[in-house]
């Protein structure tokens, strides 16, 4: 399967945000049609959800509605503005997808991930992306670069926590070679983004053929 539906994944802090950045400019450049999307977000239903998803006075939110509040942000997401651009052959970057739910609900919080696949698939209309970036880095810089960040409800979890995540990560990789790229982020912005782009435009002959 090869449609244009990016996707960018990793622990928060792990740099998605800069180098969708980086790759929005570069298409903009090139004169190549996206839309850039975050999941949960991006519309006004998904984006509420979000900040109940968020809210770090939300503690009582079971891992269960923790789970489905964020695949009703998908499932929004995906009908209201992944098919609609997909329809007319945009590339779509999102931030976190269904891989975000495998990880962090799943591999970190202990729900099932056969269980969690099938929800992924019925939220999204079995639509996958078909390039998945997995920015992985170490604890120490995890904690180093969101030192800077306020930390919310998802980002106050400790270490062990994202040790799952990263394994889970790990994990999801494995199951697809052509679709998962693990990049490490433990490089500088540029080096990073110089292997996504190598990648990315070896993935869609960007140079040859913008179609
Ligand atoms: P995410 O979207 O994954 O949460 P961000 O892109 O917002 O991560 O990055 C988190 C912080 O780390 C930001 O302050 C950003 O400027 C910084 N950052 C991102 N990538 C790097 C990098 N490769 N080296 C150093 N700092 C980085």
């Amino acid at each position: 399967m090869k449609n244009k539906f990016i996707t960018f994944e990793g622990v928060d802090g792990s740099g998605k945000s800069t180098q969708m950045e980086y790759l929005n400019k570069e298409l903009l450049k090139l004169n190549i049609p996206f839309i850039s999307l975050r999941d949960p977000g991006s519309n006004k239903l998904s984006e509420s959800i979000r900040g109940i998803l968020l809210d770090k006075n939300n503690i009582e939110l079971s891992n269960i509605s923790e789970s489905f509040l964020f695949l009703a942000a998908r499932a929004q997401l995906l009908e209201k503005e992944i098919l609609p651009a997909l329809a007319m052959k945009k590339f779509v970057l999102c931030d976190r997808f269904t891989d975000s739910t495998l990880a962090y609900q799943g591999y970190g919080r202990g729900l099932s991930i056969d269980l969690l696949k099938i929800l992924n698939d019925f939220a999204t209309q079995d639509i996958q992306p078909s390039l998945t970036f997995i920015i992985d880095i170490d604890e120490k810089t995890i904690f180093e670069r969101l030192s800077d960040h306020s930390h919310d409800r998802m980002e106050s979890t400790g270490v062990e926590f994202y040790k799952k995540i990263r394994e889970g990560y790990y994990q999801l990789s494995m199951e697809n070679k052509k679709r998962y790229f693990i990049i490490d982020g433990n490089r500088s912005k540029v080096e990073i983004f110089d292997e996504i782009w190598k990648i990315f435009i070896d993935r869609y002959r960007i140079m040859e053929n913008n179609e």
